[in-house]
């Protein structure tokens, strides 16, 4: 911190609190940097009682938001993506953070998961407008004015080593409709006032789905466009959907390839030969369990022999040392 004049910590991970020594390094953190303009930022925690003690600690409640990453609307869909997460822990956890004083909800989504329906992309302005509903629930003088959620849709990009790796992906117009069946829903919620709809670009997703699940044959891709002047692409200002187009277009790259087919299961894929630990076998188990939209318990109910313990590292060894 001193060598760099950063000023926020932010420790950012997918479950903060699956971490045993969280109060610990919070503490440490708070005592640390204690009157020295350094915030120390917690995003999506689990909410219980513990997390909003450690949540109170680092933030302005008045100012902060909740994070919540539901990942899909429905619980069908949370099912598909194993997510583990219901909408009446978020109602309750949102409800003991409300009562707490915090009136700002972030709710980060995925739109075109595998097996997505109109239903389930409803879902998702319906789950907000359940949350601000719980908000007024709170007496008016007990309230911190009016709440907020701030709902983010990015779109789905099946990555490699995961059981979506078979799945396709969808053109950017369809991407974009997606985006406008929830912003129409937003709408047409009780609370429409208290829910804010943000999403990502369509185009942008569709060239990460073919860098996540490219070939060597992309290589050349990449280099044509730096060569016409690509840079910075990550930067809106700088990025030129156009520019990569008519890069696949001279190297005969043809980007659905990548993207708009499910692959059959017996596909070879580039990255077969780097071994994770983790089976192709138990990814594609997973994969047609996600299609039956079954939920495979947490490794630490049920081991599901996913592979990771054979280079000594899963949640299975950790509990064990
Ligand atoms: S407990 Fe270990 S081996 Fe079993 S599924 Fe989890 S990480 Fe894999």
């Amino acid at each position: 911190m001193e060598s760099t004049g950063y000023e926020e910590i932010s420790l950012s991970s997918l479950s903060s609190s699956d971490y045993s020594q969280l109060e610990e390094l919070v503490t440490f953190l708070i005592e640390e940097f204690k009157g020295k303009g350094v915030n120390i930022s917690l995003p999506s925690l689990r909410i219980d009682a513990f997390s909003l003690d450690v949540m109170g600690k680092v933030q302005d409640i008045k100012k902060s938001s909740l994070t919540f990453a539901p990942e899909a609307g429905s619980q069908r869909l949370r099912d598909v993506i194993n997510k583990g997460l219901t909408k009446e822990v978020i109602l309750e956890g949102a409800g003991m953070a409300f009562e707490g004083g915090w009136n700002k909800v972030k709710l980060y989504f995925m739109l075109g998961l595998p097996t997505e329906t109109e239903e389930d992309m409803r879902a998702i302005p319906e789950l907000a407008n359940d949350i601000a509903v719980r908000y007024y629930e709170i007496p008016k003088d007990q309230r911190n004015g009016k709440c907020q959620i701030t709902i983010s849709t990015s779109f789905f990009v099946p990555k490699p080593f995961t059981p979506f790796q078979w799945a396709r992906m969808y053109p950017p117009e369809d991407y974009i409709g997606r985006a406008k069946i929830v912003n129409d829903a937003v709408k047409e919620q009780l609370n429409r006032k208290s829910i804010k709809y943000n999403w990502h670009e369509a185009d942008v997703t569709v060239l990460e789905g073919v860098l996540a699940r490219g070939d060597r044959k992309v290589g050349q891709v990449l280099l044509k466009v730096y060569e016409k002047g690509g840079i910075f692409d990550a930067w809106s200002e700088f990025f030129d959907y156009q520019r990569w187009l008519d890069a696949f277009e001279e190297c005969g790259v043809d980007m659905d390839f990548y993207t708009m087919r499910e692959r059959p299961l017996d596909e070879i894929f580039p990255w077969d030969f780097i071994d994770t630990g983790v089976t192709k076998e138990f990814l594609k188990r997973e994969w047609q369990t996600a299609m039956g939209e079954t939920v495979t318990p947490n490794c630490r109910m049920k081991c599901s022999g996913c592979g990771a313990a054979r280079f000594k590292t899963g949640v299975c060894v950790a509990d064990r040392n």
